[in-house]
Formats: structure tokens, C-alpha cells, sequence
């Protein structure tokens, strides 16, 4: 579904964020299966998977990262992680927390993120405590903050995570609390629904609770 001109988001087991300008951003590249519902969804907005040009993983959990061996492959766009993130992405180093071993196939970064970097046109956020190099983007220029899964909507509301898949339980509080000081409208979490206003607002309450 397109969330905002040019903002799409391709549901697969976790949402990915496609961004439509001359060139294509893919922000996450779901579970096993997730490949083939981007390439699907590319055809139906009648791009080319080569139109893709940088694909951004928000963390190294199997249903953002198990589709991406293949879209790489299709697209040949460069792969863009939180540098504390990408030796596991790349499979150089064991993951140490939940859900446990990984299995998806191992695929090098090609460009190490650093919080409060600009990439894309987007501000790129650490924002760890569910994997130790999670980050969300905040494209000021949208006012659309794609928090991966810095947080979730699954119960039509912004909300933690589950601690049983959160690292750092309370670094992932602490995260939400950062980007609660963000100003944005739209919101693309990898779980729960997408929403196109109103959302800082939102966050701004979940984090005076936390
Ligand atoms: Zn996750």
C-alpha cells in the first residue's frame, strides 16, 4: 500500500518500507518468502528490482533480514546497516540474543551507518535494546519516521516490543523515549499497522508512561 506519495509499505511476515523517488530505497526484506512479495510488489508499481538502489536493514532478526540475499541479488543496490549490527547481518559473528541461532544466508554490508548520520536524505538513529544496532530513519522531509522494530503498533497502538525479543529491555524504553522527541506524523514500524498522521503525538504519551 502506498502510505504517502512515494512512501510505500510491502507487508510481509515484518513490513518493509519502499521509498519512491528517481531511485528506490527498500528499508527491510522480510522472512524467508519476503523476497518474492517485494519483487511482486516492485512489478505492480511497475518498477525493476534494478531500480533499487540502496536497501537500508533496520536489524539483524530473520524476518527483516531473510529476504535480502535474494533482492541483492536481483537489484544489485548497495546494503546499508548500523555498523554494531552488520557483522551480524553478515553472519562474521554469532547473534547473542533472541530468537537465537541465525539461518539466513550471509551477505556482506557494503555501508556502515552511525547514529545521527544523514543517509538517504534520512537521519539515521541508533536506537538500541531490541538488537544492540537496531536503528529507525527519520525523513525530516515527509515527517515519516520508520522505527523497524524500535517499537510496534500490533494492538493499533504504539507499544514496546515483546521483552522475550528485546536484548536490552530497557535500552529498547530508552530508545522509544529518544524518538518520542522527534517531530513526525507518519509512522512505519516492522509490526502492526502503518500510519500516515499524528503519530509523535502518540509516541510523546507511550514514552511519559515508560
Ligand atoms: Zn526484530
Amino acid at each position: 500500500m502506498e502510505l504517502l506519495k512515494g512512501v510505500h509499505v510491502i507487508e510481509t511476515h515484518a513490513n518493509c518500507a519502499l521509498l519512491v523517488d528517481d531511485r528506490l530505497v527498500l528499508v527491510d526484506t522480510g522472512a524467508d518468502g519476503g523476497a518474492k512479495d517485494i519483487l511482486g510488489y516492485l512489478d505492480r508499481i511497475r518498477r525493476k528490482p534494478t531500480d533499487i538502489s540502496t536497501i537500508i536493514i533496520t536489524h539483524t532478526h530473520p524476518d527483516h533480514v531473510s529476504g535480502l540475499a535474494i533482492v541483492k541479488e536481483k537489484s544489485g543496490a548497495k546494503v546499508a546497516s548500523h555498523r554494531i549490527e552488520a557483522d551480524y547481518i553478515s553472519r562474521k559473528k554469532p547473534y547473542p540474543g533472541p530468537p537465537g541461532i541465525q539461518r539466513h544466508r550471509s551477505i556482506d554490508i557494503d555501508i556502515l551507518l552511525d547514529d545521527n548520520q544523514r543517509f538517504e536524505e534520512m537521519l539515521v538513529l541508533h536506537t538500541p535494546g531490541h538488537t544492540p544496532g537496531s536503528l529507525s530513519l527519520f525523513d525530516e522531509r515527509r515527517k515519516l519516521l520508520i522505527a523497524g522494530d524500535a517499537c510496534q503498533t500490533e494492538e493499533g497502538t504504539i507499544g514496546p516490543m515483546d521483552d522475550n525479543y528485546n536484548i536490552d529491555p530497557r535500552a529498547h524504553r530508552e530508545s522509544i523515549k529518544r524518538l518520542a522527541q522527534l517531530d513526525f506524523e507518519a509512522l512505519i514500524v516492522g509490526h502492526g499497522k502503518p500510519f500516515a498522521a499524528g503519530q509523535s503525538m502518540v509516541m510523546r504519551q507511550l514514552a511519559s508512561r515508560l
